[in-house]
């Protein structure tokens, strides 16, 4: 998606190996307009999926997951990464490991927002190793809903995550950027 690689061209900065900081426009303040523009890509790209449901991650997908599930006409559901005092203890859950926090995080979600033979899309902010998309993954799969594919909007593609899904899951990814290096602060995207 093309305004979306001038966005991070524009404001992204490389932090730390190979962390792309975006807290400009998706991790903390957000770019509504593009926001919208990317709900529209992945509804776009997976409409004859019969879609049921959008499964993100709290807090970085609720955005885009959001603005997917709007132009797709169905619910979005974020797993929590804390128990919350109002979940109670009718969940499905996951543990993810970071590779960039160093932690692992529980994904939670309740059983009463994601059911057997749904067809649910996972949308998330970055790709990376794959681990918050096995997480998701093992969710839907709890339900005995089916997880249909993945929309990325920011995928780090020297890391293994598009591997991870494709070979190891045989679930479909499509990532709105790709990123190919992210070396002396400079951003390359992969050639398409
Ligand atoms: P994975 O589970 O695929 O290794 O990593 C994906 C998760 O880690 C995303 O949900 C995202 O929150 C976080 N993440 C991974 N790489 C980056 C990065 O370069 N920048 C930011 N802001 N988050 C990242």
């Amino acid at each position: 998606m093309k305004e979306l690689e001038e966005k991070i061209l524009e404001e992204g900065i490389v932090i730390g190996p190979n962390i792309l900081k975006v807290d400009s426009f998706l991790n903390q303040q957000i770019d509504c307009k593009l926001i919208q523009q990317m709900g529209k890509e992945f509804a776009e790209y997976f409409k004859d999926k019969n879609i049921d449901k959008v499964l993100t991650v709290e807090s970085s997908g609720i955005a885009p997951a959001l603005a997917t599930a709007l132009e797709l006409g169905v619910k979005c559901v974020f797993a929590r990464k804390q128990q919350s005092l109002t979940t109670g203890d009718n969940v499905y859950h996951s543990s993810v490991y970071s590779f960039t926090k160093q932690v692992t995080n529980e994904l939670i979600v309740s059983k009463n927002f994601i059911k057997e033979d749904e067809n649910v899309l996972m949308i998330d902010d970055f790709l990376a190793n794959g681990q918050a998309a096995k997480g998701m993954v093992a969710l839907v799969r709890q339900a005995g809903a089916n997880p249909v594919g993945f929309g990325i909007v920011i995928e780090k593609s020297f890391s293994d995550g598009r591997s991870v899904i494709e070979n190891e899951m045989g679930l479909e990814v499509y990532s709105l950027a790709r990123i190919a290096k992210l070396e002396d602060g400079k951003i390359t995207f992969v050639e398409e």
